[in-house]
């Protein structure tokens, strides 16, 4: 992988980068088309990275199908597909670890110990493999592009990162590979998550600045729905991503939920347009 990306690089063309845990959807397809308008070369991978899943989370049984995924990036103008091997990622007497420090601290660095330092890891592993120019990540995991920026900007990594919107199904629901684990029912008490941020939104718009208001009326929206385990509510400021008590520059109102086994994450950007 190193070899041929510098054999690109040294033709004097650009290469971008899309990583994934593959399973794709339309979120994934978004990334990709705008790292075909970015780059001469596209390269996207597939792993599923041991590192950034807890002991209790669904490593072994997170969706795979190569095939299908091939196929549909194949559409999409994807070059090549870099699927490594975990003796290839993390060999034998493997100790190396990448810490981004207060970004990786709230949010689902609370309820997920290690994934943020899974996720940096793995992601600094690939730039160094993978050599692009840039690489495309979604704003619908707003914490990990937090992370990863602060890690660039802090190891002076030299590639740009780009952050695309949120792709969501015609109801609203944020795409994601893990929405197959949801039964009809719990997909609809999964639609409370995009209902809860366009409430904060309007909330929001008509000049409400006291976050508890606003996390408390989304909290109730959530609550009433079958199924659902709030793991938190939560506005937060887009730089610090620490809680803001009253909402003055930009925030990011950001949820996680369990719905059944399945926990699901959204944000959106207070005042900024929810595409749903
Ligand atoms: P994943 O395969 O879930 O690790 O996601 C790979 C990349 O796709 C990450 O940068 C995600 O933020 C991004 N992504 C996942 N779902 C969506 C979505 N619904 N819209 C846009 N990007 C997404």
């Amino acid at each position: 992988m190193q070899s041929h990306s510098e054999n690109i690089r040294l033709s004097g063309k650009k290469v971008s980068f899309v990583p994934t845990m593959g399973y794709f959807h339309e979120g994934h397809l978004s990334l990709m088309r705008e790292a075909r308008r970015l780059a001469d070369e596209v390269i996207v991978s597939i792993y599923v990275n041991p590192t950034q899943f807890g002991p209790k989370e669904d490593f072994s049984k997170y969706p795979r199908d190569f095939e299908r995924d091939a196929q549909m990036a194949g559409s999409v103008g994807v070059d090549v597909i870099f699927c490594p091997s975990n003796e290839d990622m993390y060999p034998a007497g493997y100790q190396t670890y990448v810490e981004v420090g207060q970004v990786t601290k709230n949010l689902c660095g609370v309820s997920r110990p290690g994934h943020f330092r899974g996720v940096a890891t793995v992601c600094c592993k690939l730039f160094n493999i993978v050599k692009p120019h840039c690489a495309v990540f979604g704003k619908k995991d707003f914490q990990q592009l937090a992370a990863i920026r602060r890690m660039v900007t802090d190891l002076n990594l030299d590639l740009e990162i780009v952050g695309m919107p949120t792709f969501r199904e015609p109801d609203g629901l944020a795409m994601s590979s893990r929405n197959v684990y949801l039964s009809p029912e719990e997909r609809v008490s999964g639609l409370t998550l995009v209902g809860a941020l366009k409430l904060a939104q309007k909330l929001y718009a008509a000049g409400e600045r006291k976050a508890d208001v606003i996390i408390g009326q989304a909290q109730r929206l959530i609550a009433g729905a079958p199924f659902t385990d709030i793991d938190y509510v939560k506005i937060c400021d887009t730089a610090t991503l620490e809680d803001v008590v009253d909402i003055q520059g930009e925030v990011v109102m950001a949820l996680a939920v369990k719905v059944g086994k399945t926990r699901l994450i959204d944000n959106s950007v207070l005042g900024e347009e929810l595409r749903a």
